[in-house]
């Protein structure tokens, strides 16, 4: 037996690099930039902490397209190498300066923002350049040297005169990739990675208007300027302490300069233990939309774009916010299904939601007036959070609002108490009533306000997933839609009223109905109720409508074949139209009534349509002809 280390040769490998390195050709320019921020940062930690002798000054990266030779320029002004260091960190793959330099002043640099980690960036260039040329003066008194290879494994390694600090890479851009010679290309790049990493970024440059002189000498000048494309100071990288909410605001027409509507309310987020995150969320209008868009959160790295895809890492529910998250602890090289089971990135997701649920808490604390008006944009994200993730509910719960019919906004709390002995049944369980529609649900509603009782206007698709959890938590509460049964069955309290018909004529009226009633969809329910509530009434349980309505947006569990579509009619007995049908003496017009009772009570919920909607029609305009 023997044991030994297996021999990689590099030949092989490098044509490896070049094709799979990274699946997206274009990070090549991430990671030089990242490369050329470490190095300006590098130097001004070093300057900092009196170990470079060199003026730090404002240094720039600057980006360059040569079209006419073909090639890409990135420049910086940061610590350069020593051709020792070419030899260590160039041509030894895999050996990443950054994470030397970051063991090396462990706790200073700790928070030095420095990007690289894998030592692997540098030769991602590879991938869309025949050639790179290393053109880099140290901050030391060393000589600078010259680093070349054409992507054979060979390099050279030589002096070279430049006399200033810093370091130039120049790709000689393959023919394959002369995509990457286009400016507008390249410009798209800068903005998608680099719009907001911690070194000014020069692109060209670009005319400005100043002003010069005094009163009547005064007069415009135009100017060649550098053009900066990043904004250096983000307003996430800033302590929440020193803003403004105008700042935050711009901030978001910053990230999304095509978004015309003001977000509602951002949170902001800033923890270095046990992890270390900093972002800004916002919540946008949204309505009743519950299609959440996946790509609305920017996660970044040190001010690095790398990803509009936070799936596994921001909950499902906050998915539907907008803003950037910036955390160097979040292991991206891993797949999607391992990152969810990562401990630290748990972490993460934990602390996002219980920060957006204290953010919401405090807004209801101190400015519930504000968070009422934006109840109504924001409230599905609330309800998907507390029926996604236990500790939001736990949170939400106390702020979660129902708006009522008459405009007023109740927690649950306070509809427990308001409601405490006027709407509960028999046994002191309290009964909340609720609409979905106004318009369509009119009629019930004016029924409960009758009888004083509060009714809620719950309009979310996923309202009813909500309900079904509330009243699985406490067994006190049940809720009722207005049209799910006659108002003095859904609070049955009241004593039962005298019923003006005999048991003879009872059991006469329900055959002589059901017979003009289609049984399919209809059956029949007599009720005793007062004579001015209506004589025909349609309604639909709450349990067969919400089930129906949950399977409709996802879950609902046990009865997966679709409701049929079945209603209650509810025949008041006590209504004088009723005593009138039983007392008409021919069978046509018997039935003639009860088609016309029906169709009404119909159309009050909206069920009468089409051919049967003209005919009523029709059959109205004779008769009051
Ligand atoms: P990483 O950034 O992960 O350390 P890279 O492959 O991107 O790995 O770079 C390797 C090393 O080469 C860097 O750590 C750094 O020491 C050195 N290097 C690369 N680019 C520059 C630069 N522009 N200026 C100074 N050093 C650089
Ligand atoms: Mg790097």
């Amino acid at each position: 037996m023997s044991s030994g280390k297996i021999n990689v040769a590099v030949e092989n490998i490098f044509p490896l690099i070049k094709k799979f390195l990274y699946s997206d050709h274009e990070i090549f320019l991430r990671e030089l930039i990242s490369n050329a921020t470490d190095a300006t940062l590098k130097l001004k930690h070093l300057t900092n902490i009196g170990e470079a002798k060199v003026e730090y000054g404002n240094p720039k990266i600057e980006i360059k397209v040569d079209k006419k030779n073909k090639t890409l320029h990135v420049i910086d002004q940061g610590l350069g190498m020593t051709s020792d260091e070419v030899n260590k960190y160039i041509n030894e793959v895999a050996f990443s300066g950054a994470e030397e330099f970051i063991n090396q002043y462990k706790d200073s640099a700790k928070d030095s923002g420095i990007i690289g980690h894998f030592g692997l960036g540098f030769y991602s260039a590879f991938m869309v350049a025949e050639k790179v040329e290393i053109i880099t003066k140290s901050h030391t008194e060393a000589p600078a040297c010259y680093w070349s290879c054409d992507g054979s494994p060979e390099y050279s390694l030589v002096k070279h005169d430049k006399t200033t600090h810093g370091t130039e890479i120049i790709l000689h851009i393959d023919k394959d990739s002369d995509e990457f010679l286009e400016e507008t290309r390249i410009k798209s790049l800068l903005t998608k990675y680099n719009k907001f990493m911690p070194i000014p970024i020069k692109f060209g440059t670009k005319e400005e208007t100043q002003e010069e002189g005094e009163g009547e000498d005064k007069k415009e000048i135009k100017k060649t300027v550098d053009n900066i494309i990043n904004n250096p100071n983000p307003a996430w990288t800033k302590k929440p302490s020193n803003l403004k909410d105008e700042e935050y605001k711009s901030f978001y027409r910053e990230l999304y300069p095509m978004q015309f509507e003001e977000p509602l309310f951002h949170i902001h987020l800033n923890v270095d233990y046990p992890f270390n995150l900093t972002g800004i969320l916002y919540f946008p209008k949204l309505n009743n939309d519950i299609n959440i868009q996946k790509d609305r959160i920017q996660l970044y790295q040190n001010q690095v774009f790398v990803t509009d895809n936070v799936e596994g890492i921001v909950p499902e529910f906050l998915t539907m916010l907008r803003g950037i998250i910036d955390s160097p602890d979040i292991p991206l090289n891993v797949s999607r299904s391992y990152l969810q089971s990562d401990g630290a990135v748990k972490k993460i997701s934990n602390y996002i939601t219980k920060k957006v649920a204290d953010k919401l808490q405090s807004i209801f604390k101190k400015d519930r007036k504000n968070l009422e008006q934006k109840w109504n944009d924001i409230k599905v994200v609330i309800e998907y959070g507390m029926l996604s993730e236990d500790k939001f509910f736990d949170k939400a719960k106390k702020f979660n609002l129902f708006p009522t019919t008459t405009g007023s906004y109740l927690t649950i709390d306070e509809l427990k108490l308001q409601t405490k002995d006027a709407q509960t049944d028999k046994d002191g369980k309290l009964i909340q009533l609720y609409a979905a529609n106004v318009d369509e649900q009119h009629p019930y509603i004016e029924a409960a306000k009758v009888k004083g009782y509060t009714v809620l206007l719950l309009d979310s698709p996923i309202v009813g997933h909500l309900l079904q959890k509330l009243e699985q938590e406490d067994d006190k509460i049940g809720f009722v839609r207005v049209d799910s049964d006659h108002i003095d069955k859904l609070i049955a309290k009241d004593e039962p009223q005298i019923c003006k018909l005999s048991d003879e004529q009872k059991e006469a009226l329900k055959p002589m109905i059901e017979n003009v009633v289609p049984k399919e969809q209809y059956t029949v329910q007599l009720e005793v109720m007062n004579s001015e509530a209506a004589p025909f009434m349609i309604t639909q349980p709450e349990f067969m409508r919400r089930m129906k309505e949950m399977q409709q947006t996802g879950g609902g569990g046990m009865f997966s074949g679709g409701f049929p579509d079945m209603y209650q009619l509810v025949v008041n007995v006590n209504h004088p139209l009723v005593s009138q049908i039983l007392e008409t003496k021919t069978k046509k017009k018997k039935e003639r009534l009860i088609k016309q009772s029906l169709d009404l009570a119909r159309l009050s919920q909206s069920l009468l349509k089409g051919e049967e909607l003209t005919a009523f029609i029709q059959r109205s305009y004779e008769m009051i002809k």
